[in-house]
């Protein structure tokens, strides 16, 4: 046993790219990519792949070197998933909905040696050229600046140049048979993705080809997703590589549905069209299928299934899609768990429960994906582990291959992330009886009214059920006696004849006193015509605290 617990000459680093070369294999004419008119099968994807990694060769883009990326849902996108790494580099997907300055902030701090841009953002990609040009030259710099590739739309070319590069040309001149330079160690970095910023600022996450790997296989079999998916890309890829289903449908021998934008208009047509039976989204997306004009809405004629996450999302609105064929799953995570690192698995023992308990059960965060060591949730001040008892809270810490090694160049975040060797997600959550954790705020949005903690979470998810109720956020706000109190954010939806105006603060607070312990109440509501939200989609509550320090309350 000894000499054969030292025998590794089948040991082969694990890495998503292997799943190409097998979707090329076996599954080699179906179709791998639909945008608008153009179709690829799983072998001219593979074969296309390694064109532009030998590409990228040539230009001299080396081992661990970065390639960023600012562009939608398009198929190059969904390329360069596998050859940025097949060239041995690290692909970086830049947020499209940042600005100029936070691009330039990216590639400074990344030190992007290429960046592929779709044609959509090029004078958006040439602004935060210009910034990245002016502080390098300053410091003398300049052949810091990355290699430009403009990406035209493959369907309708509009011809649009930034720099001599274009996406197309570097696959045309590519080598077919490229070799995919070998990976020496499955931890080698294989993305680097800067966390969102929402409670700070964005922080670069290096993804290991063993994690990503580990990571797709994890959500695959936790979201119980079979073979020959069609799936839609109504999750942006930049956000931690689609969840990791960019490398996760070639592991199924999938279609990928591209589309540029998630219109209501386009995914209805997607689902119809292409009979989608697998997509990802943020709860916000919910809004924008439940309130499509009927001129947009298609039937939902077989089940597609929806795996949701990124924010919490209410019951009410799973509720909702499910009545409209949607099967939703839920999921937890973040950049730094390289995407869901939670599950909400269901129980074939939930099936005759009521839709509202199934709803319910459903918007809890759930278990630890397969590949996580450990989930946990901790007293703060003791480091004990909470008792599942639903209802102590702690923060939420999570173990495993999956969580990132550290945030690149960043030792003091990275020593400030970690203790005890568990992942501190600054999300503060209890654990239920069954063993399912549910999200009760994230640390710093908890409200501390008189002594008694009230979950923004739980608040927004019974204003939701209010029928005007489009969107809610709901923050803390200074209080002259309880210290702090909630103040909730409303936008509204329409009644029937347009108006939004009708519905008074008077009405909310009525609502809530009927539907909530008198301490929960609200003491303020403010409407909004539409919250202000992340680059990902995600309401900004310090914007919100901001402008709720200001009010008057007695
Ligand atoms: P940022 O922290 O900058 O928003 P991420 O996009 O990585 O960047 O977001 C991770 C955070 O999103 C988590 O820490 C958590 O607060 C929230 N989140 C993710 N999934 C869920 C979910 N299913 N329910 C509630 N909150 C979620």
């Amino acid at each position: 046993m000894d000499r054969l617990s030292k025998c590794n000459a089948n040991y082969v680093p694990l890495t998503p790219l292997m799943f190409l070369k097998r979707a090329s294999n076996s599954y080699a004419n179906r179709p791998s990519i639909i945008y608008e008119n153009t179709r690829f099968t799983w072998r001219q994807t593979y074969e296309r792949c390694r064109r532009l990694a030998s590409s990228l060769q040539s230009l001299n883009i080396l081992k661990n070197h970065v390639v960023s990326v600012l562009a939608p849902n398009v198929p190059a996108m969904y390329e360069m998933h596998f050859a940025v790494p097949m060239a041995g580099a690290v692909l970086n997907t830049i947020n499209t909905r940042l600005d100029a300055k936070n691009i330039a902030t990216i590639l400074r701090h990344s030190e992007a040696k290429a960046l592929f841009v779709d044609y959509q953002y090029v004078q958006l990609a040439s602004e935060a050229l210009r910034m990245l040009m002016d502080d390098s030259t300053g410091h003398g710099q300049s052949s810091n600046m990355p290699l430009v590739v403009v990406i035209d739309d493959i369907d309708s070319p509009t011809g649009v140049r930034l720099g001599e590069l274009e996406y197309e040309e570097l696959i045309h001149n590519g080598n077919p048979r490229f070799v995919p330079l070998e990976i020496d160690d499955e931890w080698d970095p294989i993305a680097l993705n800067y966390t969102s910023g929402t409670t700070s600022e964005p922080k670069g996450v290096v993804y290991s080809h063993r994690g990503a790997y580990l990571s797709t296989l994890s959500l695959i079999l936790g979201w119980e997703m079979g073979n020959e998916p069609v799936y839609l890309w109504s999750l942006p890829m930049f956000h931690c590589n689609g969840w990791t289903f960019t490398w996760g449908v070639a592991a199924r021998g999938g279609t990928n549905i591209c589309i540029r934008n998630t219109s209501a208009y386009d995914m209805y047509r997607s689902i119809a069209t292409h009979k989608v039976t697998h997509m990802c989204c943020a709860p916000i997306v919910f809004n924008i299928l439940l309130e499509a004009k009927p001129e947009e809405r298609r039937q939902i004629s077989s089940p597609v299934h929806v795996l949701t996450g990124g924010a919490p999302p209410p019951a009410s609105l799973l509720e909702k899609m499910e009545l409209l064929g949607f099967h939703i799953t839920h999921a937890y995570g973040m950049t730094e768990a390289t995407g869901p690192a939670l599950v909400c698995e269901w129980q074939a023992k939930w099936n005759h429960l009521s839709n509202e308990r199934k709803a319910k059960l459903k918007a809890r965060q759930g278990i630890s994906v397969l590949t996580l060591e450990d989930v946990d949730v901790k007293n703060m001040e003791t480091m004990a582990s909470v008792p599942h008892d639903g209802r102590t809270v702690g923060e939420i810490v999570l173990r495993g291959s999956s969580i990132m090694k550290g945030y690149f160049k960043d030792e003091e975040a990275t020593s400030k992330a970690f203790k005890n060797g568990w992942f501190f997600t600054g999300d503060v959550g209890v654990i239920h009886p069954d063993g399912y954790l549910e999200i009760k705020d994230r640390s710093k949005d908890v409200i501390i009214s008189g002594g008694e903690n009230i979950s923004s979470v739980e608040l927004e998810s019974i204003l939701y059920k209010h029928p005007r109720v489009l969107e809610a956020a709901v923050v803390a706000m200074p209080h002259p006696r309880w210290g702090e109190s909630p103040c909730a954010f409303i936008s509204v939806r329409e009644n029937a004849s347009g108006e939004t105006e009708d519905v008074k603060e008077a009405d909310i607070i009525n609502y809530c006193r009927k539907n909530m312990p008198h301490f929960m109440v609200p003491k303020k509501v403010k409407f909004l015509s539409q919250l202000p939200k992340t680059s990902t989609g995600k309401i900004q509550k310090f914007q919100l605290r901001a402008l709720a320090k200001s009010f008057q309350v007695t």
